[in-house]
């Protein structure tokens, strides 16, 4: 069944620059999908109107047959618990551990008080401890974020995600700022995190190469508009 419907999206920024025209598409509960197209067709914007990082101009986004473009501010934080998003440059608090990124990166100078004042629930300790066992950081765990490879960096982002237990995840350009060894132990994590956790994967790349290797379907994007949504086999090389 359809776990995320975007109907008839258009963003138009305050600019006047037109990001998204009249997108369309649906996403199935544990499909792994890749979104390409060049710089600036707007995979940027189509994720951030999905979790309402920013505001459609017209159209409409449902999750879990949820209307989100209509959710006022407390149910809308729910509904973003439920989907994780990954950055292309991690978006971590330098200053911070691992862990502590990963427990309450978002929410930066209160962390570090909560942390100070040791306001860590254990059992959410516990399961961040585990998650960033399982992207292979066990000797990272109370490491300075800023003495991390960008590799180590991006598991971390993942984790945090994960911790939240999306049923979503949305990742801008994950791979974008990494070397190829690094590139492929985040999309082979990724891949892993479809499978064996079901969490359904939307992920925004512009390595051609990268799509046709994970995904399950691939959505071509130019000028904001979808150009191509189907297969990887059945993708020419033309678009
Ligand atoms: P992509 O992720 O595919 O590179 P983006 O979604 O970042 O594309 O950008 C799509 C278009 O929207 C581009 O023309 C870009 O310049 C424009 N754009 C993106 N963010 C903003 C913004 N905050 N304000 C104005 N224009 C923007
Ligand atoms: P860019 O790289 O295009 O400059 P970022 O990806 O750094 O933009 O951040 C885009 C937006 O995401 C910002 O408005 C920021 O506040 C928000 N943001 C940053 N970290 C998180 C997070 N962990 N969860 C949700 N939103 C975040």
């Amino acid at each position: 069944k359809a776990l995320l419907e975007v109907r008839r999206v258009s963003k138009k920024y305050g600019n006047g620059s037109t990001a998204l025209s009249d997108v369309s598409f649906s996403i199935q509960e544990g499909e792994f999908v890749s979104i390409i197209g060049p710089s600036g067709a707007g995979k940027s914007t189509l994720l951030r109107c999905i979790n309402r990082m920013i505001e459609v101009s017209s159209g409409e986004v449902v999750f879990q047959n949820v209307n989100v473009t209509k959710l006022g501010k407390k149910q809308l934080k729910q509904v973003r618990r439920t989907i994780g998003m990954i950055f292309q440059h991690y978006n971590l608090v330098n200053r911070l551990s691992v862990i502590e990124n990963v427990l309450h990166g978002r929410l930066g100078y209160k962390s570090t008080l909560a942390g100070m004042l040791g306001l860590y629930n254990e059992e959410e300790k516990k399961k961040a401890v585990e998650i960033l066992a399982m992207l292979g950081l066990q000797d990272q765990i109370y490491k300075r974020a800023d003495q991390l490879s960008g590799g180590q960096k991006q598991r971390v982002g993942i984790a945090r995600a994960l911790v939240q237990e999306p049923k979503l995840l949305l990742c801008d350009e994950p791979i974008a700022s990494l070397d190829p060894n690094a590139s492929k132990t985040i999309m082979d994590y990724l891949k892993t995190i479809s499978t064996t956790l079901g969490i359904t994967v939307l992920v925004n790349l512009h390595q051609v190469d990268v799509a046709l290797k994970y995904s399950d379907r691939i959505i071509g994007v130019n000028k904001g508009r979808i150009i191509y949504d189907g297969v990887p086999r059945e993708m020419t090389s033309d678009m």
